[in-house]
């Protein structure tokens, strides 16, 4: 089959299974040139990782991280599809896939579950195979972003990205058309809001790790990573003070009780970069936001992709003692929210509008990493050639 980049809107409906090996290849290939001086010291198998989110984003790449820096067995979570009659499958399949190839040719463990992280049956799948083959957890990597989740009852209830209290109106961006225009955020309703919480706040985290500790297969001193994003002030009102943010606060919150619950784990909240993916494409104002902020932290030496944000947490953030913020968090987005960074984003963000947009954004850098999570765009990669859209996770098949 051929396969071209199908967008629709914020998502592509096709994924290249070369490109999608690809970006995994150059993001193993940057964390292996980062660890020759740190790899005499990594005993490989030694510990293990349970990534709940691992086919894409910041899930995908603390996976390489742990695997390929730090040695670990690696358990990830995914919830994807293979491909089917004349359908691609989903990226994250392929970046599953990719990924265990290459943990298979260095002899590092990798194993994956395609199912539903919400579901007491997948957490009981999770628990047959680490008891089997890996004994404990010694790190559990949170990194999910989902639309929606089942309820053991079977209803499905949504997340949803809107404001809370009042409406609010900004600049968004077409980004296929360059076009700045306003968007107006509608204001979610109670029930709303508390779904999302449901969905992307810290229950089904809380459920994992306890369901875990009943199994007595989360190891003393286990470190528990979850992920969250606060940004500058203007997009407060659609993240932080939004459905997400109330989400993300239930998150933090969630963690300190675990931590005063279990004395013996480290569970943190990493606050992360702003960054193209999947998920943070759908976030209206945001995608405006980070190709704004692409051109000045590129401009700066200070750009990074989730590779090296990972990178950086397992390298140097999570270094005993872990330097937390006042609310006990890591912040990652140290770059991000450096004031000479946010004070000229602003004044971008001010100034741009349809017919200066190349000016202040970074519309080609945004697009190009927005295709290269599909496997597209990258230049050694002839699209043009039939490909085998049917590629096994080994794993799985
Ligand atoms: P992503 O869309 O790239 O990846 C999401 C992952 O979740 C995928 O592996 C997907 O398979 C998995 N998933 C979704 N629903 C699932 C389900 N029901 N069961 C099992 N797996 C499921 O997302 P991302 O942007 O890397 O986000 C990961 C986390 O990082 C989120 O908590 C997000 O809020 C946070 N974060 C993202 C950004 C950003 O700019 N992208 C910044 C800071 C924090």
């Amino acid at each position: 089959m051929i396969v071209k980049p199908n967008i629709r809107g914020f998502i592509c409906t096709t994924a290249h299974p070369i490109g999608c090996f690809e970006n995994v290849k150059r993001q193993i290939e940057y964390i292996k040139l980062k660890s020759k001086s740190e790899l005499k010291d990594v005993k490989k198998g030694g510990l293990s990782a349970l990534i709940i989110g691992a086919s894409a984003g910041y899930g995908l790449s603390s996976r390489i991280v742990a695997a390929f820096l730090k040695g670990y067995n690696t358990l990830g979570i995914i919830f994807e599809k293979p491909a089917r009659k004349n359908r691609t499958a989903t990226a994250g399949w392929y970046n599953t896939a990719a990924f265990e190839k290459f943990a298979q040719k260095e002899n590092l463990y990798a194993k994956t579950i395609n199912a539903d992280a919400f579901s007491k049956d997948t957490m009981q799948e999770t628990a047959n195979i680490i008891k089997k083959d890996l004994g404990k957890i010694d790190l559990i990597i949170y990194s999910l972003a989902a639309p929606r989740r089942t309820m053991p009852n079977k209803s499905v209830i949504y997340s949803v990205l809107k404001t809370i209290g009042k409406p609010y109106e900004n600049k968004t961006i077409n980004m296929e058309k360059k076009e700045i225009f306003n968007i107006k955020i509608p204001v979610a309703t109670k029930e709303e809001i508390e779904n999302t919480v449901k969905v992307m706040g810290g229950e089904n985290l809380k459920d994992w790790v306890e369901f875990l500790k009943n199994e007595k297969i989360l190891s003393n001193n286990a470190n528990i990573i979850s992920f969250s994003y606060e940004g500058p002030e203007l997009t407060h009102e659609i993240y932080k003070n939004g459905t997400i943010g109330k989400a993300k606060q239930h998150l933090l919150e969630t963690t300190n009780t675990l931590n005063k619950k279990f004395s013996n784990i480290n569970a943190y909240i990493s606050v992360n970069k702003a960054l193209v993916t999947q998920s943070s494409s759908a976030i209206p104002v945001v995608p405006l936001y980070i190709s704004i902020l692409y051109k000045i932290m590129k401009e700066e030496n200070l750009h990074e992709e989730t590779i090296n944000q990972m990178y950086r947490l397992f390298n140097e953030k999570l270094r005993t003692p872990v330097e937390l913020d006042a609310e006990g968090k890591i912040r990652l987005d140290d770059f991000e929210m450096l004031p000479n960074i946010q004070q000229k984003v602003e004044l971008a963000f001010n100034n741009i509008n349809s017919s200066n947009v190349e000016k202040y954004a970074d519309i080609k850098g945004y697009t190009t990493d927005f295709l290269h999570i599909f496997g597209f765009a990258f230049s050694n990669i002839n699209y043009n050639e039939e490909v085998d859209v049917n590629i096994q996770i080994p794993s799985i098949n």
